[in-house]
Parts: C-alpha cells; structure tokens; sequence
C-alpha cells in the first residue's frame, strides 16, 4: 500500500511530485484565482477502489470556474480518466482524497482579463484517513467570523479564495480549543463549518440550512439529506437556523467529503444531547459508510471505478 503520493497529474501530464510547480506571478498565488474540489475514494468489499460522486463533483467545479470566467479545456470524461490513472500511478488501495483545481497562472502585466490569463488544471490524490472525533463527537463552537455572503464572496462557489474566511474561523477555534467551529452567516444564522455543512435533529426532524444561508452546494449534504429520506423514512426540512437552536437541539453533526459525518458532542460548552453521538446521527453514519463502500446497490451509481 503506497502511502506518500508520487505522482501529479497537471495540464495533461503525469509529472513527478517535485515537478508540479507554478510562477510565483501566477494569478493563482497572487490573488487566489483559483478553484476545485475535494473528492473521496474508498475501497469496497473487494477491495477495489472507487471515488464518490464524480460527475456531481465536475459539475460543480464547472460552476465555480464558469463563475470565476476561468476556462476548463478538460471534457468530463477526460477528467475522470485523469482522476483514475493518478490513482492507479500511485498505487493507492486505501481510503484517499483527491484535489482537483483550476487556477489562473500567469497573466500579461497585472491585468484581471480571463482572456490575458493562462489557465490550466491539477489534480492530486493522498491517503486520508478517518478524522477523529467521528466515533466519540467533536468539540465546537460558534465561531466569531461570519461567512462570507453571497454578494461579496459566495460561499456557492469552491473558490480558493473563499478559505481566507475559513482559515480565519478553523484556527480561531483551535485556539479556543474546539476541534471544528460552526459559522453564522451576516444575518445571524447557522451557516456551515469552514469545510462542512451542518445538520441537527430536533424531535425526529433532520433540519439542515438552505442553500441560500451562504453555505456551499454541498455533495455530502445532499447525500445525508437522500439516505434519510429514502433509507430511514426521516423527515428533512431545509429551513434557516437560529444560533440557539443549535445549543438545545438533540443532535448536531457537520458532514462533508473530507469530514463524512461527524457528530458534534459539544458546543460553546453545552452538551449536545447525552454529550455522545445521537442515534439518528449514528445511523446515517452507518448508512454513509455502506454507500460510499459500494455496500447499497441502489447507490451504486454513484461509484466510479477506479480501476476502469
Ligand atoms: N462547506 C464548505 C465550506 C466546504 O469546504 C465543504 C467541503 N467541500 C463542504 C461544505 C462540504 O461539501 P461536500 O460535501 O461537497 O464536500
């Protein structure tokens, strides 16, 4: 089993890790002109493995770079190849992530011109094991920055850029000593964790905020939000949350491609429930995991092979 990645697949090329470079004038470095997503792959009963999502994943990567005016010269199915040759190249049979980015390179002088601007695409894969907390629940808390909203820097679209205000939440909470914190959006209300979305239960009721709230159009979301409805018969609301709902509510999890579901056990100090993950939480957890393992054939389609 590899476990440091060898390979980078960039512009169409397998290059060496150390080769995969960009100018330091690159819009991308300079001013975050840049895009992508985070992706999973996972290895089935056989052992073979498979990434999670892929077409979902494109698309919305097309969104982004279609909002950013940041050219794609990759076809879907190309990128798809791509993902899986890097993959196989370096050897991965274990649970992985996968970054794919767009980006803006070098540019003539210090125009903001797409069509001055040189564009291109990377993507690489490493080894990514389960983050802790999922089996016992994370300390969090209501961060004091607030997500960016959706007419100054819409958290709708994966712009590098966007995890300026992320980073600025994600090591404040550390420093408060939560592991993860939860961010409210300009009017007040919970929006999302800086690379997750959030959900909590109430009397039964799986509630999550629209994608209006200044949250991303999330993957994992829409995942928990089918296998609740569809596997467990659990009624979904996607409505706005008040920040002291989340302090009475019976469960609250964050869930993301990175993150998969992760049960909150505290926040600002309040026990969340019994101050253990929920049952409800407990059971999309099992169910996420059967999913993404290849385990229910009525999802199975949302498996890409990577051995082709
Ligand atoms: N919100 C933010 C800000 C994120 O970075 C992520 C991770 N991509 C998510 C939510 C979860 O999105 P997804 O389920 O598509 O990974």
């Amino acid at each position: 089993m590899a476990t440091k990645a060898e390979f980078i697949w960039m512009d169409g090329e397998m290059l060496a890790w150390a080769d995969a470079r960009l100018h330091v004038t690159s819009e991308a470095v300079l001013r975050g002109g840049s895009v992508f997503e985070g992706l999973r792959g996972y290895p089935d009963a056989s052992g073979r493995l498979n990434l999670f999502r892929v077409p979902e994943h494109l698309l919305r990567l097309r969104q982004s770079a279609r909002f950013m005016r940041l050219p794609i010269a990759w076809s879907d199915d190309q990128l798809t190849r791509a993902m899986c040759d890097l993959v196989r190249a370096n050897g991965f049979d274990q649970t992985i992530h996968l970054r794919a980015t767009a980006y803006f390179g070098e540019g003539l002088g210090y125009g903001w011109r797409p069509e001055d601007i040189a564009s291109g695409l990377f993507v690489f894969a490493l080894p990514n094991p389960r983050r802790a907390g999922a089996a016992t629940g994370i300390r969090s808390g209501i961060s004091s920055w607030r997500r960016s909203p959706d007419n100054a820097a819409p958290s709708r679209i994966k712009a590098s850029a966007n995890y300026h205000n992320s980073r600025l939440a994600q090591v404040e909470a550390q420093l408060r000593g939560h592991d993860v914190p939860i961010m409210l959006n300009q009017q007040g209300n919970v929006a999302e964790s800086p690379s997750s979305c959030v959900f909590m239960v109430r009397e039964g009721v799986l509630i999550t905020p629209p994608v209006t709230e200044d949250i991303l159009e999330s993957i994992t979301r829409d995942t928990v939000m089918r296998l609740a409805r569809d596997r467990l018969g659990v009624r979904v609301q996607e409505r706005p949350v008040g920040r002291s709902e989340v302090y009475i509510c019976d469960e609250l999890f964050l869930c993301g491609t990175g993150h998969e579901i992760l049960p909150v056990a505290e926040i600002d100090g309040y026990a969340v429930g019994d101050g253990i993950p929920g049952p409800l939480t407990r059971r999309l957890q099992a169910l996420y995991d059967d999913c993404v393992s290849g385990r229910l054939p009525d999802y199975v389609h949302w498996l890409t092979p990577v051995a082709g």
